[in-house]
């Protein structure tokens, strides 16, 4: 639980009733560029989490402060009822209240203190944490009735609708409906999920490796267009659709639209797969689905880079390791190395280590939590 200083509450909120929402960031374990096809995602949440504490504010100008952005960013103002975007992170809060009044909810003013321990930026989706954390305290302030699944969605469109950003399904789910110690198994067709427990005999580190990469961009963009054009020319709604004979027909693609097709249809089998592993307590099998995917990622969707591939090399080097894998859009973000419990923070600080000598990288240890 992530503590907001009581200095800060009195500071920002006074003596006023004060509601506390909160949800943690996420971490994809399996399941990479399927959510875009209607394909299965693994996510679990990190131990990290953003916490807001909320006080009504009837005076019509509501105030949010964060100790997470630079000094000169830390309040910012907004309006409910005149939400309106600013491109400042202030949109994540008042877009809060943009779709909660879209979606029939009243909703008054109030003032906001964030704190959040989930790296901004790097992956982990803070936004996604942030957002279901802002809806949580609302709901709470407001008496609002709306359950979880209800507020992923909500949190899904303050990202889509208020902000503009086109992001997918599967981080709003998981940050308010992960739990810890059990991945998240997301089918991102219907939305159907399920927690299957992460047995305790393994553990997840999660490094970044300091190459920042922007998924508004060319590279990621372009592989939507690939397995859109792919699906497209397999004649089918989702590359999922396809027959076990219908797979067949991948082989006859133009080669780079094969691959991309390849790995679709590969890593939903292994999501599928992790899942039975997770289910038997199977953690050498996990690890290797998670060598398969990276493989896979590396050569048929192509979207790792050397430096990435070395760093999961690394990983896979040190004793305790079951498996590594580049998670996230890909060209640059963060590795997931899956290792025997108790093991996590001697590998994740080795790799890190490796990668800043070998490599010159600048690589940070976002899981487990370093403090
Ligand atoms: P990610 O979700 O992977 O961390 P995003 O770019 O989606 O990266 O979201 C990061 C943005 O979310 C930040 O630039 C900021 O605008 C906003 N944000 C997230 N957490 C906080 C926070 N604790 N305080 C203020 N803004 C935040
Ligand atoms: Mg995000």
């Amino acid at each position: 639980m992530t503590e907001i200083p009581h200095h800060d509450i009195i500071r920002h909120l006074g003596h006023r009733r004060t509601v506390i929402g909160e949800a943690p960031g996420r971490v994809n374990l399996i399941g990479e560029h399927t959510d875009y096809s209607g394909g299965y995602v693994l996510p679990t949440v990190i131990p990290q989490t953003t916490a807001v504490a909320v006080a009504a504010n009837a005076d019509g100008a509501s105030r949010a402060w964060s100790a997470s952005v630079p000094h000169d960013q830390q309040q910012l103002r907004f309006v409910v009822g005149e939400e309106a975007r600013t491109s400042t992170w202030v949109d994540y809060v008042q877009g809060a209240t943009a779709v909660l009044r879209a979606a029939g909810h009243r909703v008054g003013g109030f003032d906001a203190v964030i704190r959040s321990e989930v790296p901004l930026g790097s992956g982990l989706s803070s936004s996604a944490s942030l957002t279901v954390a802002v809806l949580r305290a609302l709901r709470d302030l407001f008496q609002l009735h709306i359950d979880d699944v209800v507020l992923a969605g909500l949190a899904r469109r303050v990202e889509t609708d208020f902000i503009g950003v086109p992001v997918g399904v599967m981080d709003p789910i998981a940050c308010a409906l992960g739990a810890a110690n059990h991945a998240l198994f997301l089918d991102t067709r219907d939305l159907s999920w399920q927690l299957v427990r992460i047995p305790s005999t393994a553990e997840f580190a999660v490094i970044n490796s300091g190459i920042s990469h922007s998924h508004a961009t060319g590279s990621y963009r372009q592989r939507r267009q690939e397995c859109d054009a792919a699906t497209r020319a397999l004649g089918v709604h989702e590359i999922r659709d396809l027959s076990e004979y219908g797979q067949r027909r991948i082989e006859q693609l133009p080669e780079f639209l094969r691959k991309r097709a390849r790995h679709i249809v590969s890593e939903n089998a292994r999501v599928l797969a992790a899942v039975e592993a997770l289910r038997k307590r199977d953690m050498a099998r996990f690890g290797g689905l998670m060598d398969e995917s990276h493989a896979s990622l590396r050569d048929d969707y192509e979207i790792s880079l050397p430096q990435i591939d070395r760093m999961v090399e690394i990983a896979r080097a040190q004793r305790g390791v079951l498996g590594a894998r580049i998670t996230g859009g890909g060209f640059g973000g963060s590795i997931v190395v899956l290792t025997l419990a108790g093991q996590a923070v001697r590998v994740a600080t080795a790799v890190a280590q490796a990668a800043r000598d070998e490599l010159g990288l600048r690589p940070q240890v976002l899981v487990p939590p370093t403090k």
